[in-house]
């Protein structure tokens, strides 16, 4: 099969479109032909290499993925050929406790699809069965893979896990993004007063169309004074964090007293500082998130086929392009998902 590979780490020139073995399935597992595989950050980490983690390799990358079901392992009974499924990112053992509460995010053994096992930049990838998920039917393949991993990401950072509710405002970073543009809508849903943040004018209007009330341009305002101005010196309930070290200061100073940060990310740098006497004088919790349970993601998808969430998509390309693709992602030019069709 073709697929976009690497077998050292370092900058997009690493990555190849060259033939690999088409993968073999176990008993629970789906062979799926693979249509679309929307970008992450996770698959720049994964091509630059991080520190103490190894990489399998040669490795293919991408975890939101959407295609057809191509063959079925023999134990497989809920999926045949032909079902147009997207993954689930998430793999975790299935007999833990915390995968049998619904907790399958906390498994010690949990890991992702293009993580530690290939990814969607291929023609095909197995997965196990309790991955796969229909698609809704008002959804391309496209539009299918560019939900998972973001808006799992952000329905468990504001509904689960900062529970942001309908009479509370809730700053949202990076608008632009992949995890900003899901995070709007989904405060959207929640009736709370959604606050956005973006580099440029243009993603400022989009964010605006996704349903920010208001916005601030990050890139010329300061987010604290504009947080302050906007919410009468009060601060938001929830600060919703994936930047990291360029807004973490910013971020802690926008909480009101009893406030909540939740963080999913840190792509600009991991080390935030923080004033302990300020975190516990004004009551304030800082929540760490790490994706969401695959329970959540049937919530997601229901919602998506209702069209109460709508993937955003910045732009589709080949899966030959993929270098050009992750050039993008990395420059930060798109808003909302980058997109690889694999014909
Ligand atoms: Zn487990």
């Amino acid at each position: 099969m073709k697929a976009v590979l690497f077998s050292e780490h370092g900058g997009t020139d690493v990555l190849r479109y060259a033939e690999a073995p088409e993968p073999v399935i176990g008993a629970r597992d789906v062979l799926v032909r693979v249509r679309a595989c929307a970008l992450n950050h996770l698959d720049i980490w994964v091509r630059r290499g991080m520190p103490g983690v190894k990489i399998p390799l040669p490795h293919i990358g991408g975890c939101d993925i959407a295609g057809e079901v191509a063959k079925t392992g023999d134990a497989v009974t809920n999926f045949h050929s032909g079902n147009r499924v997207l993954l689930a990112p998430g793999v975790s053992c299935g007999q833990c406790e915390q995968c049998l509460a619904g907790k399958d995010n906390e498994c010690r053994q949990y890991s992702l699809l293009g993580y530690m096992y290939d990814g969607g930049y291929a023609e095909y990838v197995k997965a196990p069965s309790v991955n796969a998920m229909l698609i809704p039917e008002n959804l391309s393949f496209e539009q299918a893979a560019a939900v998972p991993l973001v808006f799992l990401t952000a329905w468990h950072m504001l509904v689960t896990r900062a529970q942001l509710k309908p009479a509370e405002e809730v700053l949202i970073l990076g608008a632009g993004s992949g995890v900003g543009s899901a995070a709007i809508q989904i405060a959207k849903i929640t009736g709370a007063r959604v606050i956005a943040t973006a580099g440029s004018e243009s993603k400022l209007t989009k964010a605006k169309e996704l349903g920010a009330d208001e916005v601030i341009l990050h890139s010329k305002q300061n987010i604290g004074e504009e947080i302050m101005r906007m919410t009468n010196c009060r601060g938001v309930d929830v600060v919703f964090e994936h930047v990291g070290q360029a807004t973490w200061e910013q971020s802690l100073r926008s909480l009101a007293i009893g406030g909540r940060l939740v963080t999913c990310g840190a792509t600009t740098g991991y080390e935030g500082k923080i004033d302990i006497r300020y975190l516990f004088s004004r009551n304030l919790s800082i929540l760490g998130t790490y994706m969401g349970s695959k329970a959540e993601l049937f919530a997601v998808l229901e919602l998506v086929g209702r069209e109460k969430l709508k993937p955003v998509i910045d732009c589709v390309l080949p899966l030959e392009r993929a270098a050009e693709a992750q050039e993008r992602l990395e420059n930060r030019e798109q808003f909302g998902k980058i997109v690889l069709r694999v014909p």
